[in-house]
């Protein structure tokens, strides 16, 4: 193959903006897909992504295209359009050379466009920026065009206009690709290296790991060996996207294809990391970029009928295929035997509950999403925590650090007072402010990370009618003064309402919360107190009263001592109760507890 006639690019577009009909227009005009084969958003793969009517990503595929009678192979891999997999992003934009930018002409540009935006610049990949949908009335494509250029500070003429649903604009486009991306660089000097940019599971083959080849070449049967696992296996099919896969027997350097590794553990073959040839050769030197995944967001999933086992089952499969989800068995007093879950962030959460509800017929429930704490121990210990009834005793702990991250918005300026607000109320510390355009601003924030996983995201497009977006990432630890609320129910501590609150938030929330408690635990046959406490310390405290039996009901005026007698009985009877109120709450108390 002659690796000046590959092009390998990504489509960089938000959600909705219109990638999966652009490459729609992409196979039809490389009559990649046979017409009769052809159906709209051919490459969204998923099950999920279909219903849910989003591009969580896209299959990769490989399009071949005569362009002034000469053929050319163009790679096109996808990059998920969510804040959550951000990592996932950087991996496929380090395995190409460039990138279609794709913005709505009605919506503009998006904040989490921007972060992958300014991370393929980082790359030096070459960029192409396009307007879609000019064909809707709506469409301010003036506008939007004025906007990508001034970001891009590239002349207004150098961005695109197209429809990607009339195809108006499109074949110009795929033109522009194959003149304007470079042909994938080569590395002479080394022995065979690739970069994994997405790997999943398949029963039989094992991992299949989907890879942009930097140097020399692999062949079926070739032993190979996954850097940051030391992982060896052997290689089995090998070949590239037609979409399908097509068996080709051999990659070389600048292709994109993929190999099946035979692993059963796709931990083992994580994207980011490197294949080498195995032994690994003297002097060979890693691709860099890659990094431990590292999830955000903490619950415990519980099966909704107790069904841990189907759970469980259901969570190893889909682990599979997403070596972010980490999970570890659990047991809560309220909900049985459940799991420990760890994930990128909320659509992240979101995206393996309804997988696990369609794909596995599991109804699950989880709990209030937690961060990870960094908490220093009196022994100077430094212990991970990311589930506040794991936090060691008031008495044992130094200093509690969670994490911080930096939020970038893209606000339209009518809504900047409301944003700002919300922000201030989260804990947020301005940093900067950039005018976008002339009717939308960029700010950037720092942000504990607890305070932007439960909410922010629905706060902030009630507050902006939907046209507020953010993205984050992590910026360090940082000391936080935070105390442990728990929660006694008759004297019983029930760890799942346990929370790691601010100091001065401790008051009203205890307050706050007590009162709720007072309202959704159903009334006993006994009194029950509910307590906020931390340590030993009684923050608030409420009793609901006991059901009343009318014991002297049925008597008649006159025999006072009689009624005497049945009063002392029943109170003799609810001493007795109350000490053994061995309280039982039941799981919907949780729910109304969390909403
Ligand atoms: P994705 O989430 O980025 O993959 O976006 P889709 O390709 O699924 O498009 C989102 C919606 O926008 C769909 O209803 C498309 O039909 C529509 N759409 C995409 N491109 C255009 C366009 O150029 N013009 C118009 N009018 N609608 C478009
Ligand atoms: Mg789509």
């Amino acid at each position: 193959m002659d690796q000046n006639k590959i092009r390998n690019f990504v489509i960089i577009a938000h959600i909705d903006h219109g990638k999966s009909t652009l490459a729609d227009r992409f196979l039809e005009i490389t009559k990649t897909i046979p017409e009769n084969r052809m159906h709209p958003q051919y490459l969204d793969s998923l099950e999920l992504e279909k219903e849910k009517q989003i591009t969580i990503k896209l299959a990769p595929v490989r399009m071949q295209y005569l362009y002034n009678s000469e053929p050319y192979t163009l790679n096109l891999i996808d990059t998920p359009g969510h804040v959550d997999f951000s990592y996932e992003v950087s991996r496929s934009l380090a395995a190409v050379e460039g990138a279609v930018l794709l913005v709505d002409a009605v919506k503009g540009i998006q904040a989490q466009t921007l972060a992958v935006l300014e991370q393929a610049q980082k790359l030096k990949l070459e960029i192409i920026p396009v307007i879609n949908k000019i064909d809707l009335p709506q469409a301010e494509t003036d506008k939007r065009q004025a906007e990508l250029a001034k970001l891009l500070n590239v002349e207004t003429k150098e961005i695109l206009k197209i429809s990607a649903k009339t195809g108006l604009g499109v074949g110009e486009l795929l033109n522009k690709i194959i003149t304007n991306i470079p042909a994938p660089k080569i590395d002479c000097s080394s022995d065979f290296k690739a970069l994994i940019f997405d790997s999943i599971y398949n029963p039989y083959q094992g991992a299949i790991a989907y890879v942009r080849v930097f140097a020399g070449e692999i062949s079926t049967n070739q032993n190979i060996k996954f850097l940051a696992t030391d992982t060896e296996t052997k290689v089995g099919s090998v070949g590239v996207f037609a979409p399908d896969y097509l068996e080709k027997g051999k990659l070389s350097a600048g292709e994109i294809g993929y190999l099946a590794t035979n692993i059963k553990k796709t931990e083992n073959c994580q994207v980011g990391d490197t294949i080498a040839l195995s032994p690994i050769p003297k002097n060979f030197k890693k691709l860099p970029g890659y990094l431990e995944p590292r999830p955000n967001i903490f619950v415990s999933l519980f099966s909704e009928k107790g069904e841990s086992e189907k759970l469980k089952n259901a969570l190893s499969q889909l682990k599979l295929n997403d070596s972010s989800l980490q999970f570890q068995p659990e047991h809560s007093s309220l909900f049985g035997s459940g799991f420990r879950g760890g994930f990128l962030g909320m659509l992240h959460l979101e995206i393996v509950k309804l997988r696990i509800e369609r794909e596995y017929h599991l109804g699950i429930v989880f709990t209030t999403p937690s961060v990870s704490y960094n908490v220093l121990t009196t022994q100077k210990e430094i212990l991970k925590v990311n589930n506040p009834d794991q936090f060691p005793d008031r008495s044992q702990i130094l200093e509690i650090s969670e994490p911080i991250m930096e939020i970038t918005l893209l606000v339209p300026n009518q809504y900047l007072g409301p944003v700002a607000e919300l922000l201030k109320l989260q804990r947020a510390k301005f940093l900067t402010s950039q005018n976008l355009a002339e009717d939308r601003s960029l700010l950037t924030y720092e942000i504990p990370l607890s305070n932007l996983i439960w909410g922010f995201y629905d706060q902030l497009k009630t507050l902006t009618s939907g046209l507020g977006s953010y993205n984050w990432r992590f910026l360090r630890y940082q000391p936080a003064n935070l105390v442990k609320l728990d929660f006694l129910i008759s004297g019983q501590k029930f760890p799942a309402f346990s929370q790691i609150v601010y100091q001065d938030d401790l008051f009203r929330l205890s307050r706050a919360q007590v009162a709720k408690l007072k309202k959704i635990i159903p009334r006993q046959l006994f009194e029950v107190s509910i307590q906020a406490v931390t340590g030993a310390k009684v923050i608030a405290r409420e009793n609901i009263p006991p059901l009343r039996k009318d014991v002297i009901a049925k008597l008649y005026g006159g025999d006072y001592t009689r009624k005497r007698k049945l009063l002392e009985k029943q109170k003799a009877g609810k001493k007795r109760m109350k000490m053994a109120a061995n309280i039982k709450l039941d799981k919907d108390v949780f729910w109304k507890f969390l909403k």
